[in-house]
C-alpha cells in the first residue's frame, strides 16, 4: 500500500511513500506521519492511500505514525483540496491553517500540559504504625501526617509548602508509601468565570419563523436521503435577536447528538459574546482565539477532537474545527471582511463554511444586519434561503433615528468644516446632562495624518512606504500607519528650521482633545488598537463603560461591532466620507454597513437611539439610504450598479499584487502578464491594469497590481497556474494572487 504525503516543508506537492506492513492498519487517509526525505525527515499529513503508485522511482518507507487516529477527516481532507485549488494556495499551507502550529508540533515540548501529583496510599498514623520494619524519620513521618485525608495533591506545591524535595518523596514512594503519577491538567481559556446559565427566552413571532426555517433545515441535514440543506441567510437588524435564535438553533443541533461552530469577526469575539454562549451550553463550550496562549489552543482542539466540546465558538479559523458530527455553521456578521485571510491560503471562512456545510450535509446560517451583496443576490436567486427578522427583538426598544449633517453647510464662513457639527455637540451636551452615554466613531487613530512646513512644504513622510507619517501626541513620536516606522517628532522643521510645524487632519487622538475641550466635565475615554495594545485594556474600557465610569466613548472601528450597552442613546460618525472615497467597488456597501452597525449600538436598552453621521456627501446613496435604515433599497441600487459594470456578485473578483523592491522589475514584469492575460482572455473574462496599487509602496517594496473579472474563474484558475510556469516572476518579483479579493489596496 502507498500513501500520499504532503510534508510540512514548502514545496506544494505530496510525493508517494510505502506504508510498511506493520503500519497497514494504522496509517489512513488525515494521519499525520514521519517520513525520509532526502537526508532529513519531514513530517507530514497523509492525503490519500492506494494499492498502486506512479512513482518510477525507488521509493521509501513511512517511518512513523503520530497520534492513534487520523488528524483530519475525509470532510475536512477534501476542503484542503479544495481550498487549495480554489485558492490557488500551496497545500502545506492550506493544512497548517486548518491544523496550526500549537496542535501540529507536539514534539517540540508542547502537547498536553501533565503534572506530577502525590497521594497517600496509607490511611492513617494507626496503618502506617502497622507496617513492619518501615524505619521512618521524623522528617518523613511528618510528611506522611500532611498527606492523610488529603486526596490527590500537585506534588512540586506540596514540595515547597513542607520545604521537601521531590528526591525525598520518592523515597516514600519506595517504601510503597505513596503513590507518584502524571495527570494532564487542561489549560482552560474560561477557567476562574463563573457564567450563571441562561434559560431561552420565549421568541417573538419573527424569531420563532427565523427559528422554524431552521430547524427544517437541521431536519433535513439528518435525512442523508436528501440534498444537503441550503444556506439560510438571516436577515435581521441589530437588536432583532439573531444571537437568541443562534443560540436556540444549536440546542436543537445537540437535542439530535450533533455539533456546532459559531463564527464571530475577531472583533466581535468580546467577554460578552463568549459569555452568551457559555452561559447557555456550559463545558460543552470550546473557544477559540488569537488571544488564547498555545497551550489554551491546544487543549480547546483537542476537547473538540474528542467530542468532548460540541459547541465551538471562534473566529475565522475556527470554521476548521475537528468537530464530530457536525450539524451546524453559523456565521455571524458573514458581511465582515475579517473573515477573509489576507495571506495565503486567502481563504473567506464564510465561503469555506457553506463548503464544508455542504460536504458533510450540515446546515448553515449566515447571521448579518447589513448582508454582502453576494450573499443577498444568493438569497434573491434561490441559492440560499432567506429568513427576515426586520424589527428589534423588544417592543421596548424602537429602532435608531438616523440624522445626517451636511459638513458643506457647517463648514460655510469657516476655513475647513469643524471637527464636530453643531447639532452633534448639542445631541451629546444633551446626553450628558441626562446621563445617557455617547460613542463617537472615527476610522483612524493618532492625533493627525499630516504633519507638514507650512514654509517650505517639507512633508514628514515614511521613508519605507508611500504615505505620510502620523502624528501620535501622547508620546510626540511619528509613525507610519503601514510599516509601524516610528521616530520622534521634530520640533523644527529639518529641511528650513521653521518653528510652527503644522499638523493637518483628524485622528482618534485629536477628537479625544477637542471632546475635552467642547465637554470639560466629560468622563471621556478613546479606545483604538494605540490603547488595547496592553492586555486586558480592551476589557477594562469596556467594563467602565458599562459601569457608566466614562461618558463619550471615542474609537475606531473596535466600538462599532456588537457591543450591547443599554445606556447608549448617541452614536457619532464624525467622518463618514473616509469609508466612502476609498478606492474600492465596494466602499459604499462599507459606508452603509459602518452607518448600521454604528445605529445599531444605540436604543438597546429603554432609551430611543440616535446617530449622527457627519459628511459632504448626502447625496450618496450609501448615505441616503442609510438614512432611513432601508438596505433592500439600498442592495437593489448598488446591485443594478453593479450590474451595469459587471462587478461582483455578477463577476467573480481576482486581484493579483505584484511587488519588488525594483519599481522597474515590477512594473515591466506586470506589463507583461497583463498583456499575456489580455491576450489569451479573448473577451471571456475582463483584465484591468496593471496600475500601481493604491498603497504604492509598503516596507521599500513597490507594488502593482492587476483587476480581472470573470464569471469563467476556472478558466482563469488555470490559466493562472500556467502562467506561474510560463512566465514566472523574476527574481525579486512577488505575485500574491487573491481569489475573490476583499482589500483592494
Ligand atoms: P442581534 O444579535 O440581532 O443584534 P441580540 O441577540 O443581541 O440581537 O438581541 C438584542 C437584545 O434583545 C438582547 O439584549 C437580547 O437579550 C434581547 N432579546 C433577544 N431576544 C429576545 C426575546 N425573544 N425576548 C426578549 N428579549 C430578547
Ligand atoms: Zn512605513
Amino acid at each position: 500500500m502507498f500513501a500520499k504525503v504532503a510534508t510540512d516543508a514548502a514545496l506544494d506537492k505530496t510525493f508517494d511513500y510505502i506504508i510498511p506492513p506493520d503500519f497497514e492498519n494504522k496509517v489512513m487517509a488525515g494521519s499525520r506521519v514521519v517520513v525520509p526525505f532526502g537526508n532529513r525527515t519531514l513530517e507530514g499529513y497523509v492525503l490519500g492511500i492506494s494499492k498502486t503508485t506512479d512513482y518510477k522511482g525507488k521509493l521509501r518507507e513511512i517511518k512513523e505514525v503520530i497520534g492513534d487516529r487520523p488528524w483530519m477527516s475525509e470532510h475536512i481532507l477534501k476542503l484542503v483540496s479544495w481550498m487549495a485549488t480554489y485558492y490557488m494556495a500551496p497545500i502545506e499551507l492550506c493544512l497548517k491553517a486548518v491544523i496550526p502550529a500549537p496542535i501540529r508540533n507536539t514534539n517540540k515540548g508542547d502537547g498536553f500540559q501533565s503534572r506530577l501529583y502525590i497521594e497517600t496510599l496509607i490511611d492513617d498514623e494507626e496503618e502506617l504504625s502497622q507496617i513492619a520494619d518501615l524505619k521512618l524519620t521524623e522528617r518523613q513521618l511528618a510528611l506522611m501526617n500532611a498527606l492523610f485525608d488529603q486526596g490527590a495533591l500537585p506534588m512540586g506545591a506540596f514540595a515547597t509548602e513542607q520545604k521537601t524535595t521531590p528526591a525525598t518523596l520518592r523515597k516514600l514512594e519506595e517504601k510503597g508509601l505513596v503513590k507518584i503519577f502524571e495527570k494532564t491538567e487542561r489549560r482552560d481559556p474560561l477557567a476562574g468565570k463563573n457564567f450563571l446559565p441562561s434559560k431561552p427566552l420565549p421568541l417573538t413571532e419573527e424569531q420563532a419563523n427565523a427559528k422554524k426555517i431552521i430547524c427544517d433545515a437541521i431536519s433535513q441535514a439528518c435525512d442523508l436521503e436528501k440534498p444537503a440543506p441550503k444556506p439560510i441567510l438571516l436577515f435581521g437588524v441589530t437588536a432583532s435577536g439573531k444571537t437568541e435564535v443562534f443560540l436556540q438553533s444549536i440546542a436543537e443541533v445537540l437535542a439530535v447528538g450533533k455539533s456546532a461552530i459559531v463564527l464571530v469577526p475577531e472583533i466581535s469575539l468580546t467577554p460578552q459574546t463568549i459569555q452568551r454562549f457559555a452561559s447557555r451550553f456550559g463545558k460543552i463550550t470550546a473557544v477559540l482565539h488569537s488571544k488564547l496562549s498555545d497551550g489554551e489552543r491546544h487543549d480547546e482542539w483537542h476537547r473538540i477532537y474528542t467530542g468532548e466540546a460540541r459547541v465551538v465558538v471562534g473566529p475565522r479559523s475556527a470554521v476548521f474545527a475537528p468537530v464530530h458530527n457536525l450539524g451546524l455553521i453559523i456565521v455571524d456578521e458573514e458581511h465582515e471582511p475579517s473573515y477573509k485571510q489576507e495571506e495565503a491560503p486567502r481563504y473567506n471562512a464564510r465561503d469555506i463554511a457553506v463548503m464544508r456545510a455542504n460536504y458533510e450535509h450540515a446546515a448553515t446560517i449566515l447571521g448579518s444586519a447589513t448582508p454582502s451583496l453576494e450573499s443577498w443576490h444568493n438569497s434573491n436567486n434561490g441559492k440560499y434561503i432567506i429568513a427576515s427578522m426586520p424589527n428589534r427583538a423588544s417592543k421596548q426598544m424602537s429602532k435608531p433615528n438616523t440624522i445626517i449633517v451636511d459638513m458643506r453647510l457647517e463648514a460655510m464662513g469657516k476655513a475647513a468644516p469643524p471637527v464636530f457639527s453643531k447639532d452633534l455637540i448639542d445631541a451629546i451636551k444633551r446626553r450628558l446632562t441626562t446621563g445617557e452615554q455617547v460613542m463617537l466613531f472615527l476610522n483612524r487613530r493618532g492625533y493627525a495624518p499630516h504633519v507638514t512646513c507650512p514654509a517650505c512644504g517639507h512633508t514628514e513622510e515614511c521613508e519605507d512606504c508611500a504615505t505620510g507619517m502620523t502624528y501620535h501626541i501622547d508620546d510626540n513620536r511619528l509613525r507610519c500607519h503601514l510599516c509601524g516606522i516610528e521616530r520622534s517628532c521634530p520640533s523644527v522643521c529639518p529641511q528650513c528650521g521653521c518653528e510652527n510645524y503644522k499638523f493637518t487632519g483628524i485622528g482618534t487622538q485629536r477628537i479625544e482633545a477637542i471632546a475635552k475641550k467642547l465637554f470639560p466635565s466629560a468622563k471621556i475615554q478613546r479606545m483604538d488598537a494605540d490603547i488595547t495594545a496592553r492586555k486586558h485594556s480592551h476589557e477594562e474600557i469596556l467594563a467602565r463603560f458599562r459601569a457608566r465610569e466614562i461618558d463619550i466613548l471615542i474609537g475606531t472601528q473596535m466600538i462599532t461591532k456588537g457591543l450591547d450597552f443599554p445606556n447608549v442613546s448617541l452614536a457619532g460618525i464624525l467622518n463618514a466620507d473616509s469609508a466612502l472615497h476609498i478606492p474600492d467597488f465596494r466602499a459604499g456597501e462599507r459606508t452603509f454597513q459602518l452607518i448600521a452597525q454604528m445605529a445599531g449600538r444605540t436604543g438597546r436598552g429603554l432609551l430611543p437611539g440616535d446617530v449622527y453621521v457627519q459628511t459632504q456627501t448626502p447625496e450618496a446613496p450609501a448615505i441616503k439610504f442609510a438614512a432611513t435604515e432601508n438596505f433592500s433599497a439600498f442592495a437593489a441600487q448598488e446591485l443594478s450598479d453593479r450590474k451595469e459594470l459587471d462587478y461582483p456578485p455578477y463577476s467573480k473578483y481576482i486581484c493579483i499584487t505584484l511587488k519588488a523592491e525594483s519599481n522597474d522589475a515590477v512594473s515591466a514584469y506586470a506589463d507583461l502578464l497583463a498583456q499575456q492575460l489580455d491576450s489569451i482572455s479573448n473577451e471571456r473574462f475582463r483584465v484591468l491594469g496593471p496600475s500601481p496599487a493604491p498603497l504604492e509602496r509598503i516596507k521599500k517594496y513597490w507594488r502593482h497590481q492587476i483587476s480581472i473579472f470573470t464569471n469563467k474563474t476556472n478558466l482563469v484558475l488555470a490559466y493562472l497556474k500556467e502562467a506561474q510556469k510560463t512566465l514566472p516572476p523574476p527574481n525579486g518579483v512577488t505575485i500574491a494572487i487573491d481569489i475573490d479579493a476583499m482589500n483592494t489596496m
